[in-house]
């Protein structure tokens, strides 16, 4: 399978400005050299802490914001090097979906016209044609075509989020960038969206970036999971391997906060309580960013920034001592 995506050394800095003549005394490392592909119609998770980056580089992947280096290639085009007018018809090709539907969503606009705009925007459709288009998308999210009348505030959460949904499906994309699209929904609902997410994908067969905080939200629709933290990749794999054998102490803290279905072992399980708080990205501690809450942390941690490197096939750790540790994973159902 060739990949769709490939995000090469991608990096996005925020100056940050002190002092009466706002000179800049520092940079924020949001996303610090990451790399990684995305296969046609593959899902790929991209998981961590909020803080960590993913956010700043799934809208560094739709071009929202501009990344200070790297590449971004689209099929053979690099992304990063297009102007707006160059960029116009790879909009077509890349959506996104927010986490918050509500502040996503347009509430002076009906439903049928935040939906239809992105055909309207690209002149794809007008009149009637726009309107069965739109009566068609609602149906493919699980909405009533004369809901396109009403406006966003009537709908649910989660019906706000299926109408973000069925915008960013309008123009039939190749790739989709979810960001956190269940986290600010209620539970009971967000099994309903995730399952909505996998039926289009089977059938309209897009690639996806499912960017979560959580473990236990990408294992239902990730075959792949990078996980971020401090603006890097510390461990990626196949969704299976991870859970069952993470490499990188975070992933483990992660994994031991997922719920397993067996209530006896849930009950003998132990949670790992990171201390303290994700680092500020503007003053990132030396050596790996993640040794002071790791309890596994040693001297060469420190003073020494571990690089990712490949564990196994397909399987990448930036930690120094994983040959040493015995992590523990979760069983995958
Ligand atoms: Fe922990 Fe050291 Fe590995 Fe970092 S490199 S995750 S501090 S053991």
């Amino acid at each position: 399978m060739s990949a769709l995506l490939s995000v090469r050394a991608l990096i996005k800095h925020f100056p940050v400005r002190r002092s009466l003549w706002r000179r800049i005394a520092g940079q924020v490392r949001a996303v610090d050299g990451i790399s990684f592909d995305v296969e046609r119609g593959e899902t790929l998770g991209l998981v961590g802490e909020s803080g960590c980056g993913k956010t700043t580089a799934g809208r560094c992947i739709v071009r929202l914001l501009r990344p200070s280096s790297g590449n971004i290639l689209f099929g053979d085009v690099d992304l990063v090097t297009l102007t707006e007018t160059q960029l116009k018809p790879f909009r077509r090709r890349i959506q996104m979906i927010f986490q918050d539907p509500q502040s996503s969503l347009n509430p002076r606009m009906t439903v049928g016209d935040v939906v239809g705009e992105p055909l309207r925007i690209h002149r794809l459709a007008t009149g009637g044609e726009l309107e069965d288009r739109v009566a068609a998308l609602l149906g493919a999210v699980g909405l009533q075509p004369g809901d396109m009348r009403r406006y966003p505030h009537a709908f649910s959460g989660g019906q706000r989020q299926r109408i973000g949904i069925a915008r960013a499906l309008s123009l039939d994309p190749e790739l989709i960038v979810a960001d956190e699209p269940v986290s600010a929904l209620d539970v009971s609902v967000q099994a309903q969206i995730l399952n909505l997410l996998a039926e289009l994908r089977e059938q309209r067969h897009f690639s996806c970036i499912f960017i979560a905080h959580n473990l236990s939200v990408v294992k239902h629709v990730s075959r792949r999971v990078a996980v971020m933290y401090a603006g890097r990749i510390v461990e990626s794999g196949p969704v299976e391997s991870l859970y069952a054998r993470p490499r990188h102490p975070y992933t483990e803290a992660l994994l031991s906060a997922v719920p397993v279905p067996d209530p006896l072992i849930q009950k003998r399980r132990e949670r790992i309580r990171l201390q303290g708080d994700t680092p500020d990205p503007a003053e990132l501690p030396p050596g790996c960013a993640f040794h002071p809450r790791c309890v596994y942390a040693a001297d060469v941690c420190r003073r020494e920034t571990p690089v990712l490197r490949e564990m196994e096939l397909g399987v990448e750790a930036a930690c120094h001592l994983t040959d040493t540790l015995d992590l523990k994973g979760v069983k995958s159902d």
